[in-house]
């Protein structure tokens, strides 16, 4: 692995080569660098259900384990159904990053990133420099620091070889009170784990007592900390994606649609960037206005999620019953998985040329000459 003690050749690094630093990269073209403490695809932290589409847009398909069309809530009251609007997917993780990692043509160094100075990257095995950074580093933001207004849960879960019915499944039960557990079917395993909002650490007699219920004991144990809160989506001029910008989700803690969308959408505008159609100043105030406009809808899940803290046991499940009819449904379902979708080129700023086009097309005026025909000014 080459460690250049400073190399400024780079137009854009990208740290973190998971979710939202896959999504990112798969924008870029150039000399793009893609960093990671870790071999791609090895590290897994999550159980890894997620939108087909999503998955789909990674081209990762052949990562698909079992296709589910319903989310089933359990609550010590009985259980809920709500079927799905689209399609929801579990998938292998290491397969979806190699498979997304080959759509993009970024330089991989697995190297661990210590934090930056401007536009130097300083990592473990020397500095680096480039036009734009992006940090989707996870909760702990390697590159950017710390962002405030960040919020954490934290969760573990252990897969493990034993079939459970179809469905991504719910379970609010005593085993884990600030928080719920899930039986996410994968093929011919079944991933198991417990999440407490609160961010809790100590999860695994938790854990093993959810898992008891099926008969079974937890195996590896994997997990991690989930990072909510929202943030604005830069620090300085660094762009940030994923759980490094608090873009997980409160209430459910689905944080994988989350990063690849918000990966994506920095990816693009610093494309655009490099290709000379926006400054610099003007992709980060598009970004920024990409993450502001789903502020409201993480609101409300935010005091769906502090509702479902507060409220005794027995309401939970007449709330998910409530819930699985049709009308209701429908409107949480649009109002959840509106978050961060939206027409593309909506957030771009591509209604007003940019200042870099002006520019550009400035630079171009046609100028009179003297015989009245016109010509090109550069
Ligand atoms: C137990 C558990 C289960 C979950 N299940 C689901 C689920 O089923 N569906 C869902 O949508 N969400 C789930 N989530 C949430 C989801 O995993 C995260 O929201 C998602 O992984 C965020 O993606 P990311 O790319 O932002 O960060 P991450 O996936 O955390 O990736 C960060 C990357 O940065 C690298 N990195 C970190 N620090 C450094 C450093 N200093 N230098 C270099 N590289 C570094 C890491 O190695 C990693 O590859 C779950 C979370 C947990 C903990």
């Amino acid at each position: 692995m080459p460690g250049p003690s400073s190399s400024p050749a780079y137009d854009a690094v990208v740290a973190g080569a998971s979710f939202a630093g896959l999504a990112a990269a798969r924008r870029l073209r150039g000399r793009v660098l893609l960093l990671d403490r870790q071999a791609i695809g090895d590290g897994v932290t999550s159980a890894c259900a997620a939108p087909r589409a999503i998955v789909e847009m990674m081209g990762a398909t052949a990562a698909i384990q079992q296709v589910h069309d319903a989310l089933v809530i359990h609550t010590p009251r009985g259980r809920a159904v709500w079927p799905l609007p689209e399609p929801f997917v579990t998938f292998d993780y290491r397969r979806f990053c190699l498979t997304a990692a080959s759509g993009a043509g970024a330089e991989f160094r697995c190297v661990a990133v210590l934090g930056r100075e401007g536009r130097r990257v300083r990592t473990s095995a020397g500095t680096v420099e480039a036009r734009l950074l992006i940090d989707a580093t996870g909760p702990r933001a390697a590159l950017a620091g710390p962002l405030r207004g960040r919020r954490v849960a934290f969760g573990i879960e252990s897969e493990v070889p034993v079939s459970v019915e179809p469905g991504l499944h719910f379970h609010f039960v005593p085993e884990i009170r600030d928080g719920y557990a899930w039986a996410f079917p994968c093929g011919g395993a079944t991933r198991f784990g417990v999440l407490s909002y609160r961010g809790r650490t100590k999860l695994r007699p938790a854990l093993e007592r959810f898992m008891a219920r099926w008969g079974v004991r937890a195996g590896a144990v994997h997990g991690g900390y989930l990072a909510t809160g929202w943030t604005s989506g830069t620090t300085g001029d660094v762009f940030v994606a994923g759980d490094a910008a608090g873009h997980c989700l409160p209430l459910s803690g689905e944080g994988i649609r989350t990063a690849v969308l918000a990966g994506d959408r920095c990816g693009a505008l610093a494309q655009r960037v490099l290709d000379g159609t926006l400054t610099h100043a003007e992709a980060v105030a598009a970004y920024r206005a990409f993450v502001a406009r789903s502020r409201r809808r993480y609101r409300g899940l935010l005091w769906a999620n502090l509702l479902v803290l507060g409220l005794p046991p027995r309401w939970l499940g007449a709330g998910a019953r409530w819930l699985a009819r049709p009308r209701v449904r429908g409107w949480f379902f649009r109002h959840y998985l509106g978050v961060m979708r939206e027409e593309e080129g909506r957030s771009d700023a591509t209604a007003v040329p940019s200042q870099a086009t002006r520019r550009r097309d400035e630079s171009r005026i046609r100028v009179p000459q003297g015989n009245g025909s016109h010509a090109e000014s550069r």
